[in-house]
């Protein structure tokens, strides 16, 4: 399956992105995750990147769709990807198209996750990471603690509150999404590609119901376009 998760900073992209991912069996590809290495690794992408993130702004187009296009012409993403935080602008989803219909590929869905404004702001400012592996796993301090504070359950790797996670921050991310990011929604619509579920509620509850939405999303599809 091809999935575009789509959702302001704070909805719970990358922890759900990871679980579908998993339950799908296809790679999960983070441009923030990939702009994140890029930094660890001190690359000039990363410091570039580095500039914008700091500021809670998006990376220009042309340094973010070049390196999804190269992770998207790696082997791995022959069966299917999904895409958690790109694209961010329509340029960036005309340019996804590009590249999908050279290589006669297409999306199956945009899942758009949705959660009030006040909520996303909460959920970023006690988001703690865990930059101890390279999918980084997310806790919050309330939300979903780890077992031991501080630590990574999954790697015993010490959890750090990301730069661009302080509340000014999140609330700057919080309108460069309306403005730049949502258009895609409408994008996408026009391609009857996009459902839509609320991101409050436990994680669990959320998996539950992106699951349902994009088995549905799968079977519409099918129905339409059988053999695809
Ligand atoms: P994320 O981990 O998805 O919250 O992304 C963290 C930061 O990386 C964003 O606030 C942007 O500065 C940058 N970033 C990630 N994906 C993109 C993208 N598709 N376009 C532009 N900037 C991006």
């Amino acid at each position: 399956m091809r999935i575009v998760l789509v959702g302001p900073p704070g909805a719970g992209k990358g922890t759900q992105a990871r679980f579908l991912a998993e339950n799908a069996s296809v790679p999960h590809i983070s441009t923030g995750d990939l702009f994140r290495a890029h930094i660890d690794q001190g690359t000039p992408l990363g410091k570039q990147a580095k500039q914008f993130m700091d500021r809670g702004e998006l990376v220009p187009d042309e340094v973010t769709v070049g390196m999804a296009r190269y992770r998207l012409s790696q082997p791995d993403t022959a069966g299917g990807f999904l895409l958690d935080g790109f694209p961010r602008t329509v340029a960036q989803a005309e340019a996804l198209d590009r590249e999908l219909k050279s290589d006669r590929r297409g999306l199956d869905a945009v899942l758009a996750l949705e959660i009030p404004a006040e909520e996303a702001v909460i959920r970023i400012a006690g988001r703690r990471v865990c930059p101890g592996n390279s999918s980084q796993h997310v806790f919050h301090v309330v939300y979903n603690p780890p077992k031991v504070d501080g630590v990574c359950d999954a790697c015993g790797g010490e959890l750090r509150h990301r730069d661009d996670d302080s509340e000014e921050t999140a609330r700057k991310r919080l309108e460069i999404y309306r403005v730049q990011t949502e258009p895609i929604i409408e994008f996408y619509t026009s391609q009857r590609l996009v459902v839509t579920i609320s991101a409050l509620g436990t994680v669990d509850a959320v998996t539950e119901r992106a699951m349902r939405a994009l088995a549905d999303a799968r079977a519409a599809h099918a129905s339409v376009a059988p053999g695809t």
